[in-house]
């Protein structure tokens, strides 16, 4: 059984739309794809008719929640929630509200140090997304020649400390799996350890989140080394946590190392999960 439990399609930031990343996925040889968009159930429907049309393969739906501990921004995997629970949506809302309220700043910030660059353009790379991002800029930066691809975006123009950045509203961290766990779902902390997430999420913490309902730890992620997958792969059997693996497909938002299936989550491990 080959199970990817981390996939992004057009309603963010990713570049297929979710039928198109279904019919991908069976493509891929995978039996279970979850689709986890930023922040937004949007694509859910249309990814659930395209599992059911296709018949061969089980769409897991999910959501990837941009979260904070401590003021670093953390991804949280939510699997599996009832979508229209009212506490959710509302601190959801907060959450695409503020991404949203972003892009004018992130615009002037570039037109301030020279670059040629309107909030239409940014609109029209995310046409289809329920949440709009930095990627969607890069894109558009990308089309200009003003950087190569997204991550050269991020490096050069849109991480913290880079002149294009701007701050926005993320969930607290404890809450939103408070808030999953209420609406009947499944908690995974997305790649725990890439981009210096690790110093806030030390095993003392999240032996804390376990103890709060976190369902699950991502070990294995393109994001993690070898040593770091051992070290997390380890703390999850020590915390009774599952443990998954997947591969953050964005589709051509990405290198083509984040392909699907290119980390996969094992058949017992899916299971707990669900079952938790
Ligand atoms: P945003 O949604 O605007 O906060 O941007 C976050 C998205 O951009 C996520 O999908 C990340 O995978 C991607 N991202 C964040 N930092 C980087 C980076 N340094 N290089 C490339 N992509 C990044
Ligand atoms: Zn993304
Ligand atoms: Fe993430
Ligand atoms: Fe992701």
């Amino acid at each position: 059984m080959r199970i990817d439990l981390h996939t992004h399609s057009n309603r963010s930031d990713g570049t297929d739309s979710p039928s198109e990343l279904v019919s991908k996925a069976v493509s891929a040889g995978l039996d279970v794809v979850a689709l986890t968009d930023h922040d937004s159930t949007a694509g859910w429907e249309e990814a659930e008719q395209a599992a059911m049309d296709v018949g061969r393969i089980e769409l897991v739906r999910g959501i990837e929640v941009s979260t904070k501990l401590d003021g670093k921004s953390i991804h949280l995997l939510g699997y599996e929630f009832d979508p229209t629970d009212v506490p959710l949506l509302a601190e959801l809302d907060r959450v695409l509200t503020g991404r949203n309220s972003r892009l004018p700043g992130i615009i002037a910030n570039l037109n301030a140090i020279g670059i040629d660059i309107t909030a239409a353009e940014v609109d029209a790379k995310a046409s289809n997304a329920k949440a709009s991002g930095r990627p969607h800029v890069a894109d558009v930066l990308v089309d200009k020649r003003v950087v190569v691809d997204r991550d050269e975006a991020f490096d050069l123009y849109l991480m913290p400390g880079r002149p294009g950045y701007v701050h926005r509203y993320a969930a607290d961290l404890p809450d939103t799996i408070r808030l999953l766990k209420a609406a009947g779902g499944k908690t995974v902390l997305a790649h725990p350890w890439s981009r210096g997430s690790d110093r806030v999420l030390t095993p003392a913490r999240i032996a804390e989140l376990a103890d709060l309902g976190l369902d699950g730890l991502e070990v294995d992620h393109n994001d993690h080394g070898l040593e770091a997958r051992a070290r997390l792969g380890q703390l999850a059997r020590e915390l009774g946590l599952v443990h998954t693996g997947s591969s953050d497909y964005h589709g051509t938002g990405k290198s083509a190392r984040f392909s699907l299936g290119c980390h996969t989550t094992a058949r017992d491990q899916f299971e707990r999960l669900l079952s938790r």
